[in-house]
């Protein structure tokens, strides 16, 4: 096996890119609305979009725990240059988690390159989500033909491929579920551009129509019935886990964008900072992040554990024990490692609101105007409780676990 890189070399390399040409990347999207040419290019040829994948893939071989510890840098920078990041760093679990030789060849290889992009593509105007999925596939011959719709969809405008959850007509539960890679240019599949978001400017998403779309089943992911678990435990659980960590950087950097206003800003002959109010919201502020930061890691720590086990056929994923303070046979299977991954972007995504609304209020009026990077700190931070699912879906999938 290759040695990993040196972790404190590609960190500093990290850093001199965020608050280099990222920053200026930054404000040139806020300005023009748009994501300059050559961005993916530009990302992808310093290496950023492959640091997770596995050498054989292509990639530089991070595992994941040494991955979230350098993704955090990431999420200073503008949020439209970091999804493309965390996107990047995920989507090949999920296309090589049931992938056949010939499909990592086809598909897994050349996404990891940066040769073939490919978008996460769940979520549906008239369904829940995950079980829920409305979106389906009916079987002719060689082909399945897709009716159903998609929203939200995050660079509908530069994929080549979408990677579409849905089910077989008729099938209901995680049964009969599937994931299609389907190509923008599929017959019967329309793709329309959404409005703009509040936040993460530049970045496009997508309202996608099936109306009798074919596909052929050599794009199928997996088995018929295995379209949930190539979305959840391919991709979600480990995204979940890295939202957790944009959300721990997205928080620091509004800290450390609140604490120099603090130093600077002099009121009633005092800088803010000498103010104990002031103070106080700082010590809340640092500790809340440094919470959500050893938790974010430990769910990593597990999830690549868990990984590691199924990979060698040891422990199942379900059945993996994290640190379990209760103890006991009966609770010997919990947290899971999807419950850690939900856990921590429960929790980080909750301090991600409390950090950036505290340090809106100490930059004052000012940080509510656009000429303030605050601005846009607290608009792209809104997002991130939306990112692999809502706060009440992460407690459902924890509660889950205490219940059955
Ligand atoms: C900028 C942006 C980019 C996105 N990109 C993508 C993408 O690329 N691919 C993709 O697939 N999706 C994408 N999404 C969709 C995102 O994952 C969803 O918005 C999110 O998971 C919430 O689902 P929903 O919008 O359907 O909310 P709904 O399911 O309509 O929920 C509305 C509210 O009701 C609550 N709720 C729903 N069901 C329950 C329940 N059973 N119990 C209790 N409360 C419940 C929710 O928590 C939420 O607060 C994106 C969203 C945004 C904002």
């Amino acid at each position: 096996m290759a040695a990993e890189p040196s972790l404190p070399a590609l960190k500093a390399e990290i850093q001199a890119f965020v608050h280099g040409p990222a920053r200026a990347w930054g404000e040139h999207i806020e300005a023009s609305g748009r994501l300059p040419d050559g961005v993916w290019d530009e990302l992808n040829a310093r290496g950023f979009l492959r640091l997770a994948a596995p050498v054989a893939y292509g990639g530089l071989g991070l595992s994941f725990p040494a991955y979230l510890e350098v993704f955090e840098a990431f999420a200073h920078m503008h949020g439209s240059l970091r999804v493309i990041v965390h996107v990047c760093n995920g989507l090949w679990r999920a296309l090589a988690y049931a992938a056949t030789a010939e499909q990592l060849e086809r598909v897994v290889k050349p996404f990891v390159a940066g040769q073939r992009r490919v978008t996460f593509t769940l979520t549906e105007p008239d369904s829940g989500g995950g079980t829920d999925l409305r979106t389906t596939a009916r079987r002719e011959g060689d082909t399945y033909v897709l009716n159903g719709q998609k929203w939200m969809i995050i660079f509908a405008d530069v994929a080549d491929d979408f990677l579409v959850f849905c089910r077989l007509a008729g099938s209901r539960g995680a049964d009969g579920t599937l994931a299609l890679l389907v190509p923008r240019d599929a017959p019967g599949l329309e793709i329309r551009p959404m409005a703009p978001a509040m936040g993460v400017t530049g970045t496009q998403h997508g309202h996608l129509v099936f109306r009798d779309c074919r596909v052929p089943v050599a794009n199928r992911l997996g088995e018929e019935g295995q379209g949930l678990a190539v979305a959840f435990n391919g991709f979600l659980d480990p995204s979940r886990i890295g939202v957790a960590m944009t959300c721990v950087g997205l928080a620091a950097r509004a800290l450390d964008l609140a604490v120099l206003h603090a130093r600077q800003r002099v009121t009633f002959g005092k800088p803010l900072a000498d103010r104990q109010t002031i103070q106080m919201w700082v010590g809340e502020m640092a500790t809340d992040i440094e919470a959500g930061r050893q938790l974010a890691l430990q769910a990593g720590r597990v999830w690549a554990a868990a990984a590691e086990s199924e990979a060698s056929g040891a422990v199942a994923r379900e059945g993996h024990q994290g640190a379990n303070p209760a103890g006991g046979a009966a609770l010997a299977n919990r947290p899971s490692a999807s419950a850690w991954a939900a856990m921590a972007k429960l929790y980080c995504a909750d301090m991600l609101q409390r950090v950036t609304d505290k340090a809106l209020q100490i930059h004052g009026g000012i940080g509510y105007f656009r000429c303030s990077e605050m601005e846009r700190v607290y608009r792209d931070a809104r997002m991130l409780r939306f990112e692999e699912g809502t706060a009440e879906i992460q407690k459902l999938v924890i509660a889950r676990e205490w219940l059955k």
